[in-house]
């Protein structure tokens, strides 16, 4: 958060902290992550996603154009813009997310693998304060994620089967509101819909390589993770804070050695992030008596842990 506050000035209304998270096993486990007793201010910034791209266009003054095609030399990058313009300049970065053009036009490969989820997300306003609380329940395979914003209003990420997630979609308003309350165990009392339900499909992806001579990716142009652990934009964001340090005191910024440093520097965070989420993912979609024993005896192990629990917690603050 600090780093964002360093790039564009957000408003501050709009900037909910996290004091609390409560997490649900699907056998009535659960664990709870606490800001105070961690000895941190806050477990994590919300910031919506429309707000944090107002305050970054507010620092640009952007130049739109169709990239048509992208030729890559010792020393420079061209780009041809639509209309025949071209641009040149000494590197490209790649920050144009899951189906990266710039990707593609590097001809940097990719693994990418469907989650057999589709995630439904919706704003909501609720009876009961969430008192800067983010909940999750893991419903054996689906998760829900009531996140605290503003005021009385929560942002839903709701990851399910593809089949799940459109019939939840399309139900009107008033059962929308009352499926979502159920399966919330009704924590935050009755919902009022905000903003209509939007689905992702929901997959992860990891770019071969992140840097090549005149070219860098970053964000979801090089890793696609599950939200499940809300770490996507994270995990871009410490992207371009490596990027931008690799860049001090350097003359060529295409230069692949320089590139190569980012790349080395974000290899381990990155795996070490995508496996965490990959595998709870897996942990918490596994059938069977004995999977959902394990998981759940183990979110009750780790409640009981508070030194392991302050782990946890600054690793994710990282
Ligand atoms: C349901 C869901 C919930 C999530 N929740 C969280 C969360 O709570 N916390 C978190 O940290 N992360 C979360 N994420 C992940 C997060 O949304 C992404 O990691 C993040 O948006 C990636 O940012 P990005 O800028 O790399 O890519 P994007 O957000 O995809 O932005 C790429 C941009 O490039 C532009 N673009 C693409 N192609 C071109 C082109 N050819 N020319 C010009 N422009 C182009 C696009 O228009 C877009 O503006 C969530 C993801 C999902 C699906």
């Amino acid at each position: 958060m600090a780093f964002l506050r360093e790039l564009e000035k957000l408003p501050e209304e709009r900037i909910t902290p996290v004091y609390a998270m409560s997490i649900f096993g699907d056998a009535g486990s659960h664990i709870e992550f606490d800001a105070y007793r961690a000895g941190v201010p806050a477990l994590a910034w919300i910031v919506e996603d429309s707000v944090l791209q107002d305050s970054l266009w507010r620092g640009l003054q952007p130049e739109v154009a169709r990239c048509e095609s992208i030729v890559v030399d010792d020393e420079r990058v061209v780009l041809e813009l639509a209309g025949g313009r071209e641009l040149s300049a000494s590197l490209i970065v790649g920050a144009d997310g899951a189906y990266s053009f710039v990707r593609a036009q590097a001809g940097i490969g990719a693994n990418e693998k469907a989650y057999d989820q589709t995630a439904v997300v919706a704003n909501f306003a609720c009876e009961r304060s969430h008192g800067n609380v983010a909940y999750q329940w893991f419903q054996g395979g689906p998760v829900l994620a009531l996140l605290p914003l503003p005021g009385n209003h929560v942002s839903m990420v709701w990851s399910l089967p593809a089949e799940a997630a459109q019939k939840i979609e399309t139900l009107d308003e008033e059962r929308l509101c009352r499926e979502v309350e159920a399966a919330a165990r009704g924590t935050l009392g009755q919902l009022e819909l905000v903003t209509a339900p939007r689905s992702y499909a929901l997959r992860r992806v990891a770019a071969h390589r992140m840097v090549q001579p005149r070219v860098a990716l970053l964000g979801d142009a090089a890793h696609v993770i599950h939200p499940l652990a809300g770490q996507g934009l994270n995990l871009g964001l410490q992207d371009v804070r490596a990027l931008a340090r690799v860049f001090e005191g350097v003359q060529d910024v295409g230069n692949y050695r320089v590139l190569r440093r980012y790349e080395r520097s974000r290899a381990e965070p990155i795996l070490a992030m995508d496996s965490m989420v990959d595998g709870l993912y897996r942990l918490f979609g596994a059938q069977g008596r004995v999977a959902a024993r394990l998981r759940n005896s183990g979110l009750n192990l780790t409640d009981r842990l508070p030194v392991l629990k302050n782990i946890l917690i600054r690793q994710a603050m990282n």
